[in-house]
């Protein structure tokens, strides 16, 4: 079994293949690691070649076509942002007492699962505790321990890393044909990531950084500009937590050049001559990356992104 489309994660990618081709998986996975690492697309990698009809993940027949719209009778997906409620599953609760309906097997794909209710995950764990035959139970999350330990324990847990900087460097130099330096950077922002990196491959995106970047030194003041430049991250809702790692990026380069004022050691190297316009208080530095990580923190519970942000950006601005 091979995952080509996927980059990095070796060993679940061998974990699964082995699962696979014996033949013996058990009724729960559980897939755990930072966001946008590429869970959910390994997770339909492995139903793709489960339904396919040439057990290949060809990507072509009827039930691969389906999986990929995710319109295939025996896959159902269960995604949410911010809650999953008990009603998101009583159909699963039936559903998982009849046959498949031309699948080997039905699958239940739970993406966000530490999002689950109290009263959703009590009657998943009913589910689980006694699985009806032909099914299998996806779990997937970013945020582990916010997964009932109850629930995890049922489940084999696949624990996803981030992709490293340099497999995402060549991956989106050979595959993506971004320019070596570009892509380097880019590698560098998305924290192994891979959606983090489509994101800052996006033009509009890229440029915001060097916007927010003058806020915070104090280049441009003041309320409004602080005001303006929230609108404009918090318009699309994943673009947050992609701009607060920004900004952990941001005041590790200003940390680095006040420690050894080495300029070639920064991330966002494009924006040198703006880092370099003054000799940063190291204290400021590190309440800021105490506050911004104490706001990516919060993004878990489901808080007012655009108060949250702006009160982010007054707390650090120059
Ligand atoms: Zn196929």
């Amino acid at each position: 079994m091979e995952f080509n489309s996927i980059i990095g994660h070796e060993r679940p990618r061998s974990l699964l293949a082995s699962l696979f081709e014996k033949n013996r998986f058990p009724h729960a996975l559980l897939f755990s690691g930072p966001p946008g690492v590429g869970k959910y697309t390994v997770a339909v990698e492995l139903v793709k070649h489960l339904f396919c009809e040439t057990k290949t993940a060809c990507g072509v027949c009827r039930p691969c076509q389906n999986v990929i719209r995710n319109g295939h009778p025996d896959l159902h997906t269960i995604r949410s942002e911010t809650s999953i409620g008990i009603d998101e599953l009583r159909n699963v609760r039936k559903e998982v007492y009849e046959s498949p309906y031309e699948a080997p097997l039905r699958v239940i794909l739970i993406d966000g699962a530490e999002q689950m209710t109290h009263e959703a995950a009590n009657a998943l764990l009913k589910t689980l505790e006694e699985p009806p035959p032909l099914n299998l139970f996806f779990l997937i999350t970013s945020s582990e321990k916010d997964v009932p330990l109850t629930i995890r324990s049922r489940c084999m847990h696949i624990g996803f890393g981030p992709i490293s900087t340099g497999q995402m460097k060549s991956h989106l130099v050979k595959t993506l044909h971004l320019p070596e330096r570009k892509a380097e950077l880019v590698a560098s922002l998305s924290w192994g990531s891979m959606s983090s990196a489509f994101f800052w491959m996006d033009e509009e995106n890229f440029a915001m950084r060097r916007r927010l970047a003058e806020l915070v030194i104090g280049k441009k003041k003041g309320f409004v500009a602080a005001t303006g430049v929230s609108e404009i991250i918090i318009s699309y809702e994943k673009g947050l937590r992609f701009y607060l790692y920004f900004l952990l990026s941001l005041f590790r380069d200003l940390w680095v050049l006040n420690q050894t004022g080495d300029a070639h050691a920064l991330v966002n190297g494009d924006l040198r001559e703006l880092l370099e316009t003054n000799t940063w208080d190291v204290a400021w530095v590190e309440r800021s990356i105490y506050k911004v990580q104490e706001a990516l923190e919060s993004l878990r519970y489901n808080i007012n992104r655009w108060l949250a942000f702006e009160h982010l950006a007054l707390s650090i601005m120059r």
